[in-house]
């Protein structure tokens, strides 16, 4: 057995952080456990931000209040990390202080993109990230404005879908050719784009913006590529997250569109793991490295590092999955889908359900995406852990039943 740190030291309290520090406790691990947050609420479920942004419901806490103490987890939140020296093995805050370690874990997740040549700083023009975006986005749309949403991203179409469901106008502007394109398959998007445009929401694909119109103070629409303007009171952008590295850059740790880990999110210094959007690491059955921005994606990271930094055995790694709602919709999807993949539709007839499953170029499952079909979805998890041809006939017939076909891909059903 390795020997145990003394103090680890985690910068980032979101679903990555508060769930590594809630790890290494529940693991028995005694020694010092400091977590930083530049937010200054107690770590907080993020779902919620793009669902209830209009309401009482938004702000969920992860753990109660007392958690944290009765854990001695020492949580410092209004507080950002400045810098970290490797070599004397501190972190430096913005108020002052200097904190030693044994362990530092970065989870401090990605950032929001700006909107490319925008100088307008305005209330009405907003990213969500945080649940203070989120009680802005609330604010601004409380004044009866139109909505228009930049990207075609799942916050874009998660706030679309609460959005038009309070009456709020919404126009989605989408530069690529269908929604969700870097996410979802043609298939899922246009499902997706049918069912919010038959809602009432206007979707605009291969179009951009170039810039915001405001009357004064007060943002009244924006422009887009082809000379046209929406109207609207609030601007969502909603084009994409980055990785905030900007510490590990800093410190010399090895960095590519994310802090560089090994499977068990270790960085280039073996004093440093990374965990959660941040982080960019291998995933079995993929050649190349991945950044997974989802909450199953850092709660596995974060588990699977509290075991390592404590020498215990790590889990097994999970198939990489999330979900999403909309409207009355429930998306569930698991693996990565590939360019080379096909995709093969099973829908029960009469049933609202359907699911898509993605198929490597040997047949084998590389990817599912569900909508209110929570068993298909399991059933894809297994066959994709699997990795074992399967009948594609036999996925597209709904009479034939999915634990047949996860049997005899030789996965006890
Ligand atoms: P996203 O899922 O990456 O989607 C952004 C979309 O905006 C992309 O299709 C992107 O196209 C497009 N876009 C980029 N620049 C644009 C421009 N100038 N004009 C119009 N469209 C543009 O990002 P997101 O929706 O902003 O979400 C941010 C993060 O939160 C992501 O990690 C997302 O997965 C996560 N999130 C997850 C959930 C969930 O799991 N349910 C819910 C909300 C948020 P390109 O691909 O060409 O850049």
């Amino acid at each position: 057995m390795t020997t145990q740190p003394r103090s680890v030291v985690i910068i980032g309290a979101g679903h990555g952080g508060a769930g590594l520090a809630a790890q290494l406790r529940q693991s028995g691990f005694a020694g010092s456990v400091t977590m930083i947050g530049s937010e200054p609420h107690l770590p907080y479920h993020r779902p919620p931000l793009s669902k209830k942004f209009d309401g009482a419901g938004v702000e969920q806490l992860l753990r109660p209040a007392e958690f944290y103490a009765d854990m001695a987890i020492e949580l410092r939140t209004g507080v950002s990390a400045t810098a970290i020296d490797r070599e004397r093995t501190t972190v430096h805050l913005d108020d002052g202080n200097e904190i030693g370690y044994d362990i530092l874990v970065l989870a401090t997740g990605s950032k929001p993109r700006s909107l490319p040549g925008s100088t307008v700083d305005n209330d009405s023009v907003l990213t969500l990230r945080t649940l203070d975006d989120a009680r802005r986005l609330g604010a601004s749309l409380s004044h009866g404005n139109n909505l228009a949403i930049v990207g075609g991203g799942y916050v874009g179409m998660e706030v679309a879908a609460v959005a038009r469901s309070r009456g709020v106008g919404v126009t989605v502007i989408e530069r690529e050719d269908r929604i969700l394109a870097r996410v979802a398959s043609a298939e899922l998007s246009a499902l997706l784009t049918d069912y919010h445009r038959a809602r009432g929401t206007e979707v605009l694909s291969r179009r951009s913006v170039v810039g915001v119109r405001t009357a004064g103070t007060i943002v009244t629409g924006i422009r887009l590529t082809d000379g046209s303007v929406i109207d609207c009171g609030t601007v969502l952008v909603g084009i994409g997250a980055v990785p905030d590295q900007s510490l590990a850059v800093d410190a010399g740790l090895v960095c590519d569109d994310g802090v560089i880990t090994d499977g068990d999110g270790r960085t280039s210094d073996p004093s440093i793991f990374a965990i959660g959007d941040v982080a960019r690491r291998p995933l079995d059955g993929h050649d190349e490295l991945r950044r997974l921005e989802s909450i199953p994606a850092a709660t596995e990271q974060a588990a699977r590092a509290a075991a390592v930094i404590l020498g215990l055995e790590p889990h097994q790694h999970e198939v990489p999955w999330f979900w999403s709602d909309q409207f009355d919709l429930k998306l569930k999807i698991a693996g990565l889908s590939t360019p080379e993949a096909r995709v093969i539709t099973r829908r029960v007839p009469g049933k609202d359900a359907v699911s898509f499953f993605h198929l490597a170029p040997d047949d084998s499952v590389v990817a599912v995406e569900t909508i209110s079909a929570p068993a298909d979805f399991m059933a894809g998890k297994k066959l994709i852990n699997r990795r074992t041809p399967v009948n594609p006939t036999a996925l597209a017939d709904p009479a034939v039943p999915l634990k047949t076909i996860v049997a005899e891909s030789g996965v006890p059903a």
